[in-house]
């Protein structure tokens, strides 16, 4: 099984629309949308829904008022304040429950429950460039890494199932646990990444994490006209490390063109900027092993 991962330091350097092209150009392949804080390939590939699911991670209190005396004890020793009462009786903010299990263990009457936490939902769908596998994180779910893990798990099963013998996932940005759940097992890292102070810092940052798990590692410079000082350093960076340049890309409008008519920038009539874009996934096409 081959996997490459779209990376970047940081959300905004166009790794979503440049991972919506590849998807384009791409032939058999599951798609995977692993930003799952704040997923956006659906927007531009407008997935069916055919299955999906709940994806329960860590636990929450839930007082039954039924069982119930008011007592206070759990509010009072509830270290995260998730507990207050509200006109007489005694509710648990699930925003604020850390699932610590203290209040189940000190209340009196057993009146607590504790249950599962809901923390998001996950989908296997049909889209115009193949089978995608995505998911939504309820606003202010703490995404543990978890939820990706999950996606990358079922991208396998469903290639498996359909024969197919390549993964493209957009990966999480950031260097954190998502982004190394984002990369577990991943056959090529690219790295999408802007040629300006912060880009270069997060671009060591992140590509310092794929060394240190042996992943190999491309590097796309999108909007190299920004800064040609900066480019330079990235390309030298990579000549120094041994990161592969797939190619630079220069700001174009045609990107944010393409988004509003929610399709890939491939997909526009052919000009000299997709032209380019189609060369980097040739490009990043023959750094995959044969399978
Ligand atoms: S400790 Fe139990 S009985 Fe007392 S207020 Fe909390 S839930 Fe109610
Ligand atoms: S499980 Fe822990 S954090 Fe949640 S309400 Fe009970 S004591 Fe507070």
């Amino acid at each position: 099984m081959r996997e490459i991962v779209v990376i970047s330091g940081k959300g905004g350097t166009g790794k979503t629309s440049l991972t919506a092209a590849f998807a384009h150009l791409a032939q058999d392949k599951i798609l995977c949308d692993l930003d799952v804080d704040a997923p956006d390939l659906h927007i531009l590939l407008e997935p069916q829904t055919r299955r999906q699911g709940a994806f329960l991670s860590g636990n929450e209190a839930i007082i039954d008022p039924g069982l119930c005396q008011a007592c206070g004890l759990c509010a009072e020793k509830c270290r995260f304040g998730a507990i207050q009462a509200v006109e007489g009786s005694f509710r648990v903010n699930a925003s604020r429950c850390e699932g610590c299990k203290v209040c189940v263990a000190l209340c009196p009457h057993q009146a607590i429950d504790f249950q599962d936490r809901l923390c998001g939902t996950w989908y296997q769908s049909e889209t115009r460039f193949g089978p995608m596998v995505h998911a939504q994180l309820f606003p202010g779910q703490e995404n543990s890494g978890r939820l990706v893990s999950l996606l990358k798990q079922q991208a396998r099963e469903l290639a498996q199932q359909k024969g197919i013998d390549l993964i493209l996932s957009d990966g999480t940005p950031g260097i954190g646990c998502p982004v190394i759940a984002s990369l577990s097992q991943a056959t090529l890292a690219l790295i999408v990444t802007e040629p300006t102070p912060s880009g270069l810092h997060d671009l060591k940052r992140i590509a310092d994490l794929c060394e240190h798990f042996r992943i190999r590692t491309a590097v796309l410079i999108n909007k190299w006209d920004l800064n040609l000082d900066h480019t330079e350093a990235i390309e030298t960076l990579c000549a120094e490390k041994g990161y592969v340049p797939v190619g630079r890309l220069p700001h174009d409008i045609q990107v944010a063109q393409a988004m509003v008519q929610r399709k890939a920038v491939t997909e526009l009539e052919e000009n000299p900027f997709n032209l380019q874009v189609r060369q980097i996934w040739k490009t990043i096409e023959s750094l995959l092993p044969n399978n």
